[in-house]
């Protein structure tokens, strides 16, 4: 059995989701313990005891990471139950439809809550302990959207555009202290957000497979594979990078 991550933790946020199941799946195959982080309790907890039951470490920890003192709770949990914080898979993410006038001020702010913000709180928690211990691996979930603007998603845009400043600016600071800290930019991946997406706007998932120059659009694993890469010592030079991961799709 492979276990790059073996006597680690991982936190993964928005575990229950498409693509954050996908990276407890992967990590915990590769040896990591699993701290499966989401809003959703069943479904966090359905996740954790698959991962269970195929003979992995997991707890689920119900906990809704745009509020400080939740993020708290989820390091000081992960350390109760693994003694200690390795990696953390900050990819919980929510996205609001819309262009600056048609957006609510609720919308625009609890993006930055989802988004951004919890990546604030929850960095924020986890970090001295990487630091005490001379090591650690984050990876931000942002979007290539936060790079390159797609149309009628401002807020969402907007978010990810600073996840990508966060994980540069948080490189540069903690790289000094082996905590390697990079971030994802992925186009468009087959799951319940990006479904819940193309229904509002009347399209089949089918309609976006035409639009990347690959043929079709990206697969959960094929994201989680990506940041188990960057979470492990093999990417042990990368800090602060930002990567691509779209089958070529320029945005338009
Ligand atoms: P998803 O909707 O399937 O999963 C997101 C998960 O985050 C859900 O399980 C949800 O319950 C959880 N979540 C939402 N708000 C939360 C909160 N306040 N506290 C805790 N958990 C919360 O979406 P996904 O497509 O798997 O997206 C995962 C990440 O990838 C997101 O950051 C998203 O922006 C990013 N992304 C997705 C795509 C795509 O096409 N699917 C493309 C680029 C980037």
């Amino acid at each position: 059995m492979c276990s790059r991550f073996s006597g680690k933790s991982a936190i993964v946020t928005g575990g229950a989701g498409g693509i954050g199941q996908a990276i407890c799946q992967k990590l915990a195959e590769d040896g990591a313990a699993i701290v499966v982080c989401d809003i959703q309790l069943e479904t966090a907890e359905k996740v954790a005891q698959e991962l269970i039951d195929k003979g992995h470490q997991a707890i689920a920890v119900a906990a809704d990471i745009s509020q400080k003192t939740e993020c708290e709770r989820v390091v000081e949990l992960t350390l109760q139950a693994f003694g200690s914080v390795d990696l953390l898979a900050n990819n919980a993410g929510i996205n609001r439809r819309g262009n600056l006038l048609s957006l609510t001020d609720e919308d625009w702010l609890t993006s930055f809550d989802v988004n951004l913000h919890s990546m604030y709180y929850l960095t924020k928690a986890a970090l001295p302990h990487m630091v005490e211990q001379g090591s650690g691996a984050i990876v931000n979930t942002a979007s290539q959207w936060g790079l390159y603007p797609a149309p009628n998603h401002i807020a969402y845009n907007t978010t990810k555009a600073a996840v990508a400043a966060f994980t540069q600016n948080l490189a540069r600071d903690y790289a000094p202290h082996n905590v390697r800290v990079n971030g994802i930019c992925p186009g468009e991946v087959h799951t319940p957000m990006l479904e819940a997406g193309v229904k509002r706007a009347g399209k089949n998932i089918s309609d976006l497979d035409a639009l990347v120059p690959f043929g079709r659009i990206g697969k959960p694993e094929e994201i989680a594979n990506l940041v188990a890469f960057l979470l492990s010592d093999e990417a042990a030079f990368m800090c602060g990078s930002l990567v691509e991961i779209t089958g070529a799709q320029a945005v338009a």
